[in-house]
């Protein structure tokens, strides 16, 4: 639906934009800023084409209304209706309709099912479900246990696009102070039934549309056990070769006030890891000689994010944080990590470890255990715009470039890039990103019309950090690829 509506909408805009870009280009070329920025010793003048072109030309008003859509009072009773299931250790019973991660299963199952059928047939509710045998490698499943992934799947509506895939998750299983006790009360209701939250909440409110590219929300299981639902699900993943461009899992998103009393409702932390957990040697001996530790696909993923939170959920402060998670603890985007798929995690920024893992108790009159008093609903709904804005711009914008890379046949001043081309039917060309090489986020960019090479003139790959993304004719713009060494 939105693209009928939009492209027609747009066409007038799209056309301006491109005008627009080709007058700006055309009186200030690449090498002209290079050489004033020589002479000066550095760039002195940045061009800011991509902050002007953010608030105008690339504004989707579709997208700011699926933002808009997020309800905090939908938040509110998923979090309490899995707290109301006692616990949901992953070891607790499975078959009481009353309490335990069976009963918090079958829910889940039952309400996303609710939300595909008003996807008209294009979204399918599955039960991942499969036997975690006793392994070393994770030590809390004591006996052989059944555990379930809800898996939403809401199929892309662009035939060339369909089999690009975006995940966005949270886990249902909670647990106590130990996390082998299946008795005691786990009401996990910041960790994490507020990720769960966030995800049906998504799969409510994007199940209406069509986007280009296929998105599959998840609750997953057997996160406090060693992240062993999620690695079941990207180890099928991989081996199904599924391409799955991002995933996102949401994990303690919460509550905006922290153990340090300190209250911030408008930030949410976005973990992203340096170098890629799945580097090989040759890939490392490359990055130790041309650098490269600080432009992964995820933490591309992760600057795409926080250009995108500017731009649609302004009242959010998307807090880059340029490490895999925090310390000692993990998430359920390792295990994509690990196989090669660009992921991120969401997380609140400051936590309240009195709410985390405990028994429910009061000790010298504090109040321990992860209980819903302590959720501010309308903060994690907050974040769930967060993931609206970012999963619908990747869904509807093209895929990020393949095998892009830096030619270096010769020694030479200049820069040439180049990679495969996009085939999607709507795309409208590239854009080539830039930044100096002590910058945290890409600060230059310019449209370079639909070609697949591009050389950036008086400009050395030796002085900057280079990237390529896709944009579409609505405007809508990939995560940025980071190039490597070709000859
Ligand atoms: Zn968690």
């Amino acid at each position: 639906m939105i693209h009928q509506s939009f492209t027609f909408r747009a066409s007038a805009a799209t056309f301006a934009f491109f005008f627009a870009l080709l007058i700006a280009f055309s009186t200030s070329p690449m090498n002209a800023q290079t050489r004033r920025g020589t002479r000066q010793g550095r760039i002195t003048r940045r061009t800011s084409v991509t902050t002007a072109r953010n608030g105008r030309v690339s504004f989707d008003p579709e997208i700011a209304r699926i933002v808009s859509e997020v309800e905090p009072r939908n938040i509110e009773r998923t979090i309490r209706t899995l707290v109301s299931f006692g616990t949901r250790n992953t070891l607790s019973a499975q078959d009481d309709p009353k309490r335990g991660i069976g009963a918090a299963r079958d829910w889940l199952y039952d309400e996303f099912s609710k939300v595909a059928r008003d996807s008209g047939g294009r979204m399918i509710v599955e039960k991942q479900m499969f036997e975690q045998p006793v392994d070393k490698r994770f030590p809390r499943i004591l006996k052989p246990t059944i555990l379930t992934n809800i898996v939403a799947t809401l199929k892309g509506a662009q035939p060339a696009s369909v089999n690009r895939t975006y995940v966005v998750s949270g886990h249902y299983d909670s647990m106590c102070t130990s996390p082998t006790d299946a008795i005691c009360d786990a009401p996990g209701a910041n960790d994490d039934a507020s990720g769960v939250a966030a995800s049906l909440e998504l799969a409510r409110v994007m199940s209406k549309r069509n986007f280009d590219a296929t998105i599959i929300f998840m609750a997953v299981a057997g996160e406090e056990q060693g992240l062993v639902g999620s690695t079941y699900f990207a180890e099928q993943a991989k081996q199904k070769n599924t391409d799955i461009e991002a995933m996102f899992t949401n994990d303690i998103i919460g509550s905006s006030l922290g153990g340090n009393g300190v209250r911030d409702p408008n930030t949410i932390r976005v973990f992203s890891e340096g170098v890629p957990s799945n580097e090989t040697t040759e890939e490392g001996n490359t990055r130790r000689g041309v650098g490269g530790e600080n432009d992964s696909a995820s933490r591309q993923l992760a600057r795409f994010i926080k250009e995108n939170t500017e731009r649609y959920v302004p009242n959010m402060n998307a807090l880059l944080v340029y490490r895999r998670d925090r310390y000692l603890r993990g998430g359920d985007h390792i295990p994509f990590l690990e196989r090669g798929f660009p992921a991120v995690r969401f997380c609140e920024i400051n936590e309240n470890y009195h709410h985390q893992h405990q028994n429910v108790r009061t000790e010298n009159n504090i109040v321990y255990g992860d209980l819903p008093e302590f959720v501010d609903f309308n903060y994690t709904a907050k974040v769930a715009r967060v993931n609206a804005a970012n999963l619908a711009s990747l869904a509807l914008a093209p895929v990020a470039p393949k095998s892009v890379g830096i030619i270096t046949k010769n020694l030479t001043n200049d820069t040439e890039l180049r990679w495969t081309p996009n085939t999607e039917p709507d795309l409208a060309g590239y854009e080539i990103v830039w930044r100096d090489t002590t910058s945290p986020v890409w600060t230059n960019s310019r449209f370079i019309g639909n070609n697949a090479t591009f050389t950036a003139r008086g400009m050395s790959k030796d002085n900057y950090f280079f990237g390529v993304r896709a944009i579409d004719r609505q405007g809508h713009r990939s995560p940025v690829s980071f190039p490597r060494p070709v000859r």
